[in-house]
């Protein structure tokens, strides 16, 4: 078998981490005798200047018939000033629509040797090991909305959180199977004393409790975890929630191992997968060899694991990461005074050499 990969490497050092991320790929499948057929497409800001729209139909009939897509980042002040449907960020929403891609996985670890680079003391950064899954297609971004004016004059607004048990159900399945595969505990977040969409979620969880035995389920408020991953961030193993609270408890997630340039992300539908690095295009170092790669080389370990279900592979990719940083291997963003500082190809040389 073969397997289809679709690339997309969008815009600013989107082509740079992505160029990076497909050299360690195509290294470990070739050794792993895995057989996979790339194919590169435009999307965002590229694509609009190619082709006058951000997610052009040749991109979407590419990526809806791959097992997997990559992606760089898209973006970037040349496009800013478009009308929203013609901006670079409209292609990225449309990108996720073809694939229906509902469930986000951030895996954030934190790597001993730069635990200096957290915000957290590090005794309680070190051993962060946390996934969270974030409801991707729903809730309040998605549900219905008004804006209007009462008869006094006094505008109004309102957004709907909306959720139909089905929604619930799949991402949460995703949660449970991630938590099966990691340390067997799973948080699940909601509002539950408030909202009413949160007491179906709380149910919809608790109901599927008895499908994973080997899971321990705990459930808290949206509130009390934004402080208990500042406290007790080692706690946590996989955490499942809602859109909006994931939207906001994943970027508070993701600083807590230092550099946004380390955490790749994968989005999951019951179709091909969707695979990048958290950060954007980073206009202020586009071009000058600076990004850091290793989001978007981590990113690939996401896609066989969860695609292409290769977890050895995966695994390798994993570990050259780690055996690279701890031989010191620092790009700009991650070095402190004193380190020698690797562009983005030298540090793609030295994840290569530890594979
Ligand atoms: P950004 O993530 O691009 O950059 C934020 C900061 O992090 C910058 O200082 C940047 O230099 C640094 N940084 C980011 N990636 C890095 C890497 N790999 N190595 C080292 N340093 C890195 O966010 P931004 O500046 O808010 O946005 C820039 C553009 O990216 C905007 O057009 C935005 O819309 C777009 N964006 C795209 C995506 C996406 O494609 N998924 C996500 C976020 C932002």
């Amino acid at each position: 078998m073969t397997y289809k990969i679709a690339v997309l490497p969008g815009d600013g050092i989107g082509p740079e981490v992505v160029h990076a991320a497909m050299q360690v790929l195509q290294r470990v499948l070739a050794e792993s005798r895995i057989a996979a057929q790339f194919s590169s497409h435009l999307l965002g800001g590229a694509a609009l200047d190619a082709t006058g729209v951000p997610f052009p139909s040749e991109t979407e009939a590419a990526v809806t018939s791959a097992d997997a897509v990559l992606l760089g980042a898209v973006g970037g002040p040349k496009w800013d000033t478009g009308p929203g449907h013609l901006r670079p960020e409209a292609g990225l929403l449309g990108l996720r629509k073809a694939l229906g891609v509902y469930a986000n996985l951030r895996p954030v670890k934190a790597f001993p040797q730069l635990i200096d680079a957290s915000p957290l003391r590090s005794e309680i950064a070190s051993g962060v090991d946390v996934m969270i899954v974030r409801e991707l297609t729903g809730g309040v971004y998605f549900g219905s909305r008004e804006r209007g004016e009462l008869a006094s004059g006094e505008r109004f607004a309102y957004d709907t959180m909306y959720y139909a048990e089905r929604e619930i159900r799949r991402v949460v399945a995703r949660a449970f199977a991630a938590a099966a595969m990691r340390r067997g505990k799973l948080t699940s977040v909601d509002k539950a004393n408030v909202l009413d969409s949160s007491r179906l979620w709380r149910e919809v969880v608790q109901s599927m409790q008895g499908e994973y035995p080997d899971v321990t389920v705990e459930h808290l408020l949206v509130d009390a975890c934004a402080m208990h991953l500042v406290t007790r961030p080692q706690s946590f193993d996989v955490i499942v929630t809602e859109n909006l609270f994931g939207d906001i408890l994943s970027d508070e997630a993701a600083v807590l191992t230092g550099s946004i340039g380390m955490l790749p992300s994968a989005s999951l539908g019951d179709g091909a997968g969707l695979y990048e690095p958290i950060h954007g295009s980073a206009p202020d170092l586009a071009g000058q060899g600076l990004a850091n790669p290793l989001a978007a080389i981590l990113s690939c370990a996401l896609l066989l694991r969860y695609s292409l279900r290769e977890e050895t592979a995966a695994q390798r990719i994993e570990s050259a990461v780690k055996q690279a940083l701890a031989q010191g291997a620092r790009t700009k963003d991650l070095a402190r005074a004193g380190d020698s500082v690797l562009t983005t190809e030298q540090m793609t040389e030295a994840v290569l050499l530890h594979l």
